[in-house]
């Protein structure tokens, strides 16, 4: 029996910009574009695995404490990654640091797109997204995971909206001007410290001002009802799992999933085993299924409008039988032995991201609240 036709993936979250960042840049291109042994997501396991676009992440890596060993932190280790890092929260980071390596990891992804002959494009709406799709070609969506390169006048914002930034999540999970980002516990409630800055509440109301989408993955639970309290846009978590199944800071309490289904919103499921497994253990011997479970339950509280996926793929370890984007068909075929419709596992794999992308870049209504 010929195997069915690969389901294209629209996916919340990657780190594939600061694994090539850490790389000497002169070859960080060209081992995107050709593909390269080590990592989990380049163009050719994103043709593999059906990886169609997502939102790729600038993130600004924390300052290495004094005991960590360089190794931990080089970029030729396996999985140098923001998602795992340790408990407490990483120090802050200063805004001249933070400006000058969003300027580097944003070039890099248009430096990418340059030399990519039209296979990979940076989107700014949801159309240039549906060209993608109908031209095999990959979609990348900027997206800044922490803002502690957005100065106080928020003028970076400007700046970086025209550069093409589409989405933002105010904090990575350690302080910064904006709020507190959850640090990471399991397990544990993510109501961990306090909320939004008025910095942080002035942040969140000009992104709705710009059509910026605001992620709330890292925000601890004050900060994520802040945001409720605040936007106008529908409520996103890029990345994040269920709180009910995996007890996790970084995941979300059935209350948390209620607040961004009443919003029309959407939760990427994380391939992280971290947040998937219900000790929030590092065993890569996870099963894939474990995926389709935290699917499950999000489809339970958010219906089947709002759930997608966020993979974290090049930033956390993935559970060894999906590996990296080259696997994703896996899963699709895991969700067919669930035994989910096709219309659903369209939905789940690029419809209902395109779908909120749509809402809170062009249609939600910008009268303040
Ligand atoms: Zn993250």
């Amino acid at each position: 029996m010929p195997s069915p036709r690969p389901v294209p993936i629209f996916d919340g979250h990657n780190d594939v910009l600061l694994r090539l960042y850490r790389r000497t840049s002169a070859s960080a291109v060209a081992a995107f574009l050709q593909g390269e042994e080590m990592g989990q997501l380049d163009l050719a396991k994103a043709h593999r695995g059906g990886f169609a676009g997502g939102l790729f992440a600038i993130f600004v890596p924390s300052q290495r404490r004094n005991n960590t060993p360089a190794s931990a932190t080089n970029g030729a280790a396996a999985a140098p990654v923001p998602d795992i890092a340790a408990d407490p929260a990483p120090p802050a980071v200063e805004l001249n640091e933070a400006q000058r390596t969003v300027f580097s990891m944003l070039s890099l992804l248009y430096r990418i797109e340059r030399a990519s002959d039209g296979r990979v494009r940076v989107c700014r709406d949801a159309k240039d997204i549906e060209h993608c799709l109908k031209d095999d070609a990959l979609a990348a969506v900027p997206h800044i995971e922490g803002a502690e390169a957005i100065d106080a006048k928020l003028e970076l914002l400007d700046v970086l909206y025209e550069a093409g930034l589409r989405s933002l999540g105010p904090v990575w999970s350690r302080p910064n001007a904006f709020g507190e980002g959850v640090p990471f516990r399991c397990p544990s409630s993510p109501d961990t410290g306090p909320g939004l800055t008025d910095l942080g509440k002035t942040l969140i109301k000009e992104c709705n001002r710009l059509k910026v989408l605001v992620d709330l993955s890292h925000l601890n639970e004050r900060g994520f009802w802040d945001v409720a309290e605040i936007s106008n846009a529908p409520l996103v978590a890029t990345h994040s799992n269920a709180h009910a199944i995996s007890p996790h800071s970084r995941n979300l309490t059935d209350k948390q999933l209620d607040a961004i289904k009443q919003s029309g919103g959407l939760v990427g499921v994380n391939f992280a085993v971290s947040f998937l497994r219900p000790d929030g253990g590092r065993d890569k011997n996870t099963p894939l299924e474990l995926i389709v479970q935290h699917a499950e339950h999000l489809l339970e509280r958010l219906g089947e409008d709002g759930v997608g996926f966020g993979s974290d793929f090049d930033g956390a370890q993935m559970p060894a039988e999906l590996e990296n984007a080259a696997g994703l068909q896996k899963l699709v075929a895991a969700m067919r032995a669930r035994g989910f419709s096709k219309k659903l596992i369209e939905k789940l794999c690029y419809r209902n991201w395109l779908r909120v992308l749509k809402k809170t870049w062009g249609e939600h209504d910008t009268s303040p609240k």
